[in-house]
């Protein structure tokens, strides 16, 4: 692979640019791998990436439906953060911060991770209670959040109403200065060429429809599109889809799907220079680098798996952002688009081996994780690898709902993720 430098760049100029080649090839199924991802989204493709690197297992495929990067992590708002409550939770959102700092000098790939920082405000006496609790809870655990006031806020985010008869009155606030965005194509892109550069086949346009089982029920291939692939250990690594993809498997998840909107602006002048999130309302803003006004809120309230969502929630999000931000809504709306998350009863993902043996997966992310691509990678790889789960990953098993050791962020963080 040829490394991306400005050496290269210079040296590609005064040839004409001829000598670059595909970030990743096209590669065709073998009929055997030691691993199967199934799944080309951030955590698959990170997921192939860390067997390859960190355990040396480089037989590994990544089967993806579509296209990559064409589910939730292509569709995503880009906000990196790890102000969560429960230690499990700020242990698994630090470690994918902490690999989010160096994931551009690791891929040799810029992921334009911008480390603005995300400024949460309050909206209520009972939410700066909430606040005092949570900074209180990260503090000790070592996040670097702080109380701000709102005089604070206002000269952070001037375009925020913070007027005593706002609709959505400021009361205060907290801030995590190393949250930020990362490009979310690029996150993508940068594992895909990581990994195919370690020998990982990516082959897309390849749905897996079922799987195939030996006599004492260990996975031994997967049925997909393009014929069946025998394979030692398999992963779904599927998000909003892991319910059909468990079915297709023989076992039911505590997971239900909705859809998730997202919304952006026509390009302005900067405006905004930190992610901005209000605790009434779950609206949340930040601003791209093309200078559009990136923003979002809740789910849609009922299941689906249709990826557009619906029209009240989207008109109640639009609303409440002009509300909030009485000059942004002279700024007319581009795109409206929707992606299907997976939401597991505590808010908190599922990383582990299923009762099928040799069948793994990662999915429960929910809302929230994009944030945790590297993270999810680093603990699903672990434990294909190694047959353990890691130390962080392991509270996040599935047999915390048959023990009910469940990690409600939910209700801990007073945020849906
Ligand atoms: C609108 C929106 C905004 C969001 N904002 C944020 C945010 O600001 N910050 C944050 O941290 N998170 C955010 N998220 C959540 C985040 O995008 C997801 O949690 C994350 O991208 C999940 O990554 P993934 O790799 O698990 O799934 P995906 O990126 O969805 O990848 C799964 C892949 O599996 C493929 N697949 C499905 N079925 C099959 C099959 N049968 N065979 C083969 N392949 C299959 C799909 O085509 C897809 O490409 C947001 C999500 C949405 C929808």
């Amino acid at each position: 692979m040829k490394r991306y430098s400005a050496w290269s760049l210079f040296q590609e100029g005064l040839g004409g640019q001829k000598g670059w080649r595909p970030a990743w090839r096209a590669a065709a199924p073998k009929a055997r791998y030691d691993a199967i991802i199934i799944g080309g989204g951030g955590h698959g493709l990170a997921t192939a990436y860390y067997l390859a690197r960190n355990h040396g297992l480089t037989n590994v495929a990544v089967l993806e439906r579509g296209w990559i990067g064409g589910g939730n992590s292509g569709r995503n708002t880009t906000i990196i953060r790890s102000n969560y409550y429960y230690p499990q939770s700020i242990a698994l959102f630090e470690l994918a911060l902490t690999l989010y700092e160096k994931l551009s000098i690791d891929l040799n790939f810029n992921v334009m991770f911008s480390q603005r920082g995300l400024i949460i405000a309050g909206n209520s006496r009972h939410d700066m209670e909430t606040i005092a609790r949570l900074i209180g809870a990260m503090r000790l655990l070592g996040v670097d959040v702080e109380e701000i006031t709102v005089d604070e806020i206002k000269r952070a985010v001037p375009a925020l109403d913070c007027s005593p008869r706002a609709r959505f009155p400021v009361f205060g606030g907290y801030r995590q200065k190393r949250a930020g965005t990362a490009r979310h194509d690029a996150v993508v892109w940068g594992y895909a060429r990581a990994a195919d550069a370690l020998g990982v086949d990516i082959i897309e346009n390849c749905a897996v429809t079922g799987f195939e089982k030996s006599a004492s029920g260990r996975v031994q291939a997967v049925e997909t599109s393009r014929g069946r692939i025998a394979c030692d250990k398999a992963a779904i690594v599927v998000a909003g889809h892991s319910s059909v993809l468990a079915e297709a498997a023989g076992f039911r998840l505590p997971v239900t799907s909705y859809a998730l909107q997202a919304f952006v602006t026509e390009p302005v002048k900067p405006v905004l220079d930190v992610v901005c999130w209000t605790l009434a309302t779950g609206v949340y803003v930040s601003q791209s680098d093309k200078g559009g006004l990136v923003f979002g809120g809740g789910l849609d309230l009922y299941p689906s798996y249709a990826q557009r969502g619906n029209l009240p929630i989207g008109a109640s999000v639009v609303g409440t952002l002009a509300e909030q931000f009485p000059g942004f809504g002279r700024i007319r709306l581009l795109r409206q688009w929707a992606g299907i998350v997976d939401v597991v009863h505590d808010s908190s993902p599922i990383i582990d081996e299923t009762p099928v043996p040799g069948l793994y997966m990662n999915c429960g992310w929910g809302t929230g994780g994009f944030k945790a691509i590297p993270a999810g990678g680093w603990l699903l790889a672990h434990q294909i690898a190694t047959g353990k789960p890691h130390d962080i990953g392991a509270p996040f098993s599935l047999n915390r709902f048959r023990t009910g050791a469940l990690i409600d962020e939910a209700a801990g963080a007073g945020i849906a993720h």
